[in-house]
């Protein structure tokens, strides 16, 4: 059962504020912010308020629920939303995405719209 990861992990460049530390093991990962599962390997710090746009939080989320974001909402939207998730998932299109991922590993990284060959 091995994990097949790349050595180098995604590159995102939301992706400045994760602990590697030893010691972080024993530490359960943060819930997602969109979707409120916990984070699986990968934990992507996003910008609620996308920082082009003065946005200086982050939050912890998964990769394929950051990509469901910023590929749904655009800058404007997502800086009108700002750190409301309960807002967003009020969106028909997040809240069918959250009841879709919930059933999905941690770790699930679909290509929204590209198809994986096995
Ligand atoms: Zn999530």
């Amino acid at each position: 059962m091995a994990r097949k990861y790349g050595k180098h992990g995604p590159r995102e460049d939301t992706f400045d504020a994760v602990e590697d530390g030893e010691g972080a093991e024993s530490l359960p990962p943060p819930d997602c912010w969109l979707c409120e599962r916990p984070c699986g390997e990968t934990v992507i710090w996003h910008h609620p308020v996308p920082k082009s746009r003065g946005g200086r939080d982050t939050v912890p989320m998964h990769p394929i629920c950051q990509n469901m974001l910023i590929t749904t909402f655009t800058n404007s939207e997502l800086q009108r939303y700002g750190l409301d998730a309960a807002l967003l998932r009020l969106d028909p299109r997040i809240e069918k995405f959250v009841a879709w991922v919930s059933n999905k590993d941690p770790d699930f990284k679909a290509a929204l719209g590209k198809k994986k060959q096995r």
